[in-house]
């Protein structure tokens, strides 16, 4: 099999309301999506969605770089995955969203041809799970009427956005947890957003709370600071920033800076380095979670393979769809409330509603 082209498309879709973190605000879902093209009629389809503030890339830059990728692909061998990603890699440093496109429109064409979904692919099984539900950063009041509505819609854990100041953190989880009981779980997100002295103070002042774990307490390059704020608090620590790739997790388990990791796909460039983070995890006894970008379906439904078949994968956070105004997938993984379901079709099974393509700038490369 070869492949004989490479569709490049800009996708801009707004958020149903504002979305704020410790380190940026989002008001629209700027991904690229990749669609690689072979000779024998199947396609493979990728979504990237950059981050600028973790892994450096804007969407104007993964469209940059795209068509330069997309060349090295044309006339190769698209179930050689391994070959090509490594070519992609040495031809271009980091661009991990970007990459994680290709990775995923690689890994369809994988199944496709194979004629298994990629949870199959991988050795696992077909298994339905949940995903968690994120409250964004806004004031405390705010922040506890809405999880009193999601709760009410029937998700079952929250993911709460933390990292401004010990005081306000503090009632952030105060307020949510007064307003929805005790038996809904609590996972808590600084961002990078407190120093490791304000970590310790916010995390001891919310272990009556019921936090199941906190993700990134500290910025991202303070892997010593990370090791230092898990062993003076109960609360399991999670890095997410501080992990991109598989390099990062075996210097993070090394150093059992973390008790979970979240791996990502547009941190780690896609399924292939994701399997291998998972490994050294599972190597390590750190469980993971699979966390997301503000992206569509599409790229939510490969990430979504991967937890299915790999149990060590025992969180989710795999919500970033809900906050789109427009849902432009078809097929791929379903919702109901927040658990996921996988279909039986080959490949990750999701596909790409052609009138909103049509409305996307697009750039072939041939
Ligand atoms: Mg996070």
């Amino acid at each position: 099999m070869r492949i004989t082209g490479v569709d490049v498309y800009k996708s801009n879709i707004p958020l149903t309301e504002p979305f704020r973190i410790a380190t940026m605000e989002v008001t629209s879902a700027e991904s690229v999506f990749i669609r690689v093209n072979t000779d024998e009629g199947l396609y493979g389809l990728g979504e990237a969605n950059p981050s600028r503030v973790v892994t450096g890339e804007t969407q104007a830059m993964n469209l940059a770089a795209a068509p330069d990728l997309a060349r090295m692909l044309v006339g190769r061998d698209p179930l050689d995955v391994e070959t090509r990603l490594g070519e992609l890699d040495g031809f271009l440093a980091r661009n991990s969203a970007l990459k994680s496109a290709f990775d995923m429109a690689l890994y369809d064409v994988l199944g496709k041809a194979s004629g298994l979904p990629l949870y199959a692919f991988f050795g696992g099984g077909n298994r339905s799970f949940w995903t968690d539900i994120t409250i964004s950063l806004a004031d405390p009041g705010g922040m506890a009427l809405k999880a009193v509505e999601l709760k009410r819609r029937g998700f079952r854990a929250m993911k709460v956005k933390l990292g401004t100041s010990r005081d306000e953190d503090r009632a952030r989880i105060a307020e949510i947890r007064r307003a929805i009981g005790d038996d809904v779980p609590i996972r808590i997100d600084a961002n990078q957003g407190w120093s490791r002295q304000t970590a310790v103070a916010v995390l001891g002042s919310l272990e009556p709370m019921g936090i199941e774990y906190c993700e990134q307490p500290v910025p991202h390059w303070d892997h010593e600071g990370m090791r230092l704020v898990r062993r003076l608090t109960s609360i399991p620590i999670m890095a997410d920033e501080s992990l991109l790739d598989h390099h990062d997790a075996f210097t993070l388990a090394w150093r059992a800076c973390c008790d979970y990791f979240n791996i990502k796909l547009s941190k780690s460039g896609g399924l292939h380095t994701a399997l291998k983070i998972n490994a050294i995890a599972e190597g390590a006894g750190i469980p993971c979670m699979m966390g997301c970008r503000i992206e569509t379906r599409l790229g939510l439904s490969a990430a979504a393979h991967l937890v299915s078949a790999r149990p060590n994968i025992q969180f989710a956070d795999l919500d970033g769809h809900f906050m789109l105004a427009e849902d432009p997938i078809v097929g791929g993984a379903t919702y109901d409330v927040g658990e996921i379901r996988l279909p039986e079709t080959p490949g990750h099974g999701a596909d790409i509603d052609p009138s909103f393509l049509e409305r996307c700038e697009r750039v072939t490369v041939t």
